[in-house]
């Protein structure tokens, strides 16, 4: 047994939540702390990592959101796990020759990987780094600089809860060992709507990350993207383990293994009551003017480069690729109308 799980089997039986905060987040032999999740060698791959047209997509959302608030000579990019920056990197490039936007920028990031950090260094060598997205949030409501933040395939990694429906009974799905790595249920008091399906999942600290976000855009300028695999409605077993690229019992490779689950952002589009999405990731890239900016990049490139950027573009936005599954929903102060969502 390796450190990690001698901690863990302390605690057993323990919630899918606990257990994804200690295999994903602890100080020293979490996931996140200790291993290099993105890149050729890495678990998985990201849409930024994919093609550079997402980053792009998102900087001219951003440079819009800039320019509706009047061009402010202050704004914060701030960033929840902004992975190795590339994100930012196609941001900054396809903005660049924008008077006054870049010189406007400052950066936050939520990061909690030391890895990721000193790539994020690279690119943004002033950003500020919050261990936290409470932290952040917390000091964001302190001043009143106008910001935008961004998270891509942040909200998936926060930790979430099961709870199983049997024979009019609702369980609380445990993580066990008995001899070897295992589920028990737990029976629970509580009593949920819906018992269309018999397994649902509840993330508190997603919850809490949206209603604290929402207050703070009533008081103060700004706009926030959330893109991630996710769905709006129906429910269901969620809970996965990718590890060297491939699919993996959540409980195997423990420590080793990226532990997510999609995001319910039905729930969370409930709880803001933003007008903007969830809309699919297709939508929302091609809403952005994808599809005719990667047309005039192609137009203007050698033939063997066409077919790569027509496959990038395939990959974000094929229905049976990322296009349907990641979904975008934005928040914004009520002074703004976000681009993107119809
Ligand atoms: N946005 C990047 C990376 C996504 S992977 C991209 O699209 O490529 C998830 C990112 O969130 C990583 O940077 C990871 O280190 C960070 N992260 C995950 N859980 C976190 C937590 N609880 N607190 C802070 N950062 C976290």
């Amino acid at each position: 047994m390796t450190p990690l799980e001698l901690i863990i089997k302390e605690k057993a039986p323990l919630s899918i939540a606990e257990f994804m905060r200690l295999a994903l987040t602890h100080d020293e032999y979490g996931y996140y702390r200790a291993q290099r999740p993105i890149g050729p060698k890495g678990d998985f791959t990201t849409a930024p990592e994919i093609s550079q047209f997402f980053g792009e997509m998102i900087g001219l959302w951003a440079l819009n959101v800039w320019e509706q608030l009047g061009k402010p000579s202050k704004f914060e990019w701030i960033e929840f796990g902004p992975g190795c920056g590339t994100l930012l990197k196609d941001a900054l490039r396809i903005t660049k020759t924008i008077p006054g936007f870049h010189e406007a920028l400052t950066f936050s990031f939520v990061e909690i990987s030391p890895y990721f950090k000193e790539l994020q260094k690279e690119i943004a060598p002033d950003a500020k780094w919050h261990s936290s997205w409470q932290d952040c949030l917390e000091e964001l409501s302190q001043d009143s600089m106008p910001f935008v933040l961004i998270a891509n395939e942040f909200l998936d990694a926060l930790p979430i809860h099961q709870y199983v429906y049997k024979d009019g009974n609702w369980y609380e799905k445990m993580v066990n060992f008995d001899e070897k790595w295992g589920y028990t249920e737990h029976p629970l008091s509580q009593m949920f709507n819906g018992t269309i399906s018999d397994t649902i999942e509840v993330c508190p600290e997603a919850q809490e990350l949206i209603k604290r976000l929402s207050a703070v855009l009533k008081v103060k300028p700004g706009a926030a993207l959330f893109i991630d695999y996710g769905y709006v409605e129906g429910h269901g077993d969620s809970f996965q383990a990718l590890y060297k690229e491939e699919y993996v019992p959540p409980l195997n490779h423990i420590g080793e293994a990226d532990l997510t689950a999609h995001v319910n952002f039905g729930l969370l589009k409930e709880i803001t009551g933003t007008p903007y999405g969830p809309i699919t990731q297709s939508k929302f890239l091609n809403n952005l003017g994808l599809f005719h900016w990667k047309e005039k990049l192609k137009s203007q490139c050698a033939l063997d480069k066409k077919g790569v950027l027509e496959a990038q573009y395939q990959r974000l936005t094929h229905p049976q690729q990322m296009g349907q599954l990641f979904k975008v929903m934005g928040m914004a102060h009520s002074d703004l109308q976000l681009v993107g969502f119809s």
